[in-house]
């Protein structure tokens, strides 16, 4: 297999990174996600981190076999559509066929946390095994799934939702509409509520310090450092997410019987090994099966995504 290129379309910025038959880096660039720029102009942008790549890597578009590349939102696989990308306003655009032409390289699009659950299984945490669940705690919760080492997509290409299957019927309302979302209960967003929350109530100093009653500033280092500064309410809150979390796995482990689940993004990244041990523990009370299914934290960091996009990208 020859070189790729990986492409992760993120809400704030866009890295492609050059790879090599291994899906090792040779090179990558990044730059800004141009930010309600509309279709023509996005593509464009697209089409210059990727020439800027592989300039660094002193590439021409012929040494490499082809593009993956992994969006924030919906696809329309078949038609290489970009249903929407609400952040940057593209909408319905046929951006595979377009930066095809642009750049004369065969192009592949997926959505990201497809990408980052493909990229653990060809490459991360979950390589040598078949059948793998990616969770991806983070704005909201993204889920990946790949069985008999192929990624399923259902029938309209949106399968793998986990973050809104309900885990807590009449809960909380979630950014889809339903109550009770898995994301609406323990998404990095649901736990920065509840921590403004204590911020706002006396409980939480760091929180205060350092976020105010801002949800947008409490970030994952943020959590992070609130548990280690022994701040009791806010380890229950990151516990009970987490218990919330492993509720879902839970089912999922008794629905798909995997090999393993990999816990990816930020969050889970940032709080490491406790969080990890919180899921487990509650997947393991939660599941019928009780199978020996491994729940492992992603090895691969931001790169999970851009490797995934680019193997999907090869259409190996
Ligand atoms: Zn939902």
């Amino acid at each position: 297999m020859a070189r790729t290129v990986g492409l992760d379309m993120g809400g704030t910025k866009m890295l492609a990174a050059v790879l090599d038959s291994d899906y090792q880096e040779i090179e990558h660039a990044k730059k800004r996600t141009p930010i309600g720029a509309g279709n023509e102009e996005t593509m464009l942008a697209i089409a210059d981190v990727v020439r800027v790549a592989l300039e660094k890597s002193s590439l021409d578009v012929s040494d490499v076999s082809s593009l993956g590349i992994a969006v924030p939102g919906p696809i329309d696989h078949k038609r290489g559509h970009v249903i929407a990308m609400p952040n940057v306003s593209m909408h319905d655009y046929p951006l595979r066929d377009k930066l095809q032409d642009e750049l004369g390289l065969r192009v592949q699009l997926e959505n990201d946390v497809n990408a980052g659950t493909y990229g653990e299984f060809i490459a991360g945490a979950a390589l040598d095994k078949e059948n793998v669940l990616g969770v991806f705690p983070g704005t909201g919760v993204g889920g990946g799934v790949v069985l008999g080492g192929e990624l399923y997509r259902g029938r309209h290409g949106k399968a793998g939702e986990v973050g809104h299957m309900i885990v807590q019927a009449g809960g909380p309302r979630c950014g889809c509409g339903k109550l009770g979302c898995l994301e609406a209960v323990s998404s990095k967003t649901a736990i920065a509520k509840d921590l403004v929350h204590l911020a706002m109530t006396g409980q939480s100093e760091t929180v205060l310090e350092s976020a105010g009653t801002d949800i947008s500033r409490v970030k994952s280092n943020l959590i992070k450092k609130a548990m280690a500064a022994g701040e009791q309410p806010v380890i229950e809150v990151v516990k009970r997410a987490a218990w919330y979390l492993g509720v879902g796995i839970g089912s999922l482990i008794d629905i798909f019987d995997p090999d393993v689940v990999v816990l990816g993004g930020g969050l889970a990244e940032k709080l490491g090994e406790q969080y990890l041990e919180w899921v487990r523990e509650s997947a393991m009370q939660h599941s019928m099966i009780r199978s020996d299914a491994s729940i492992v934290l992603a090895s691969l960091g931001d790169y999970s995504v851009v490797i995934g996009a680019a193997a999907i990208g090869t259409g190996e």
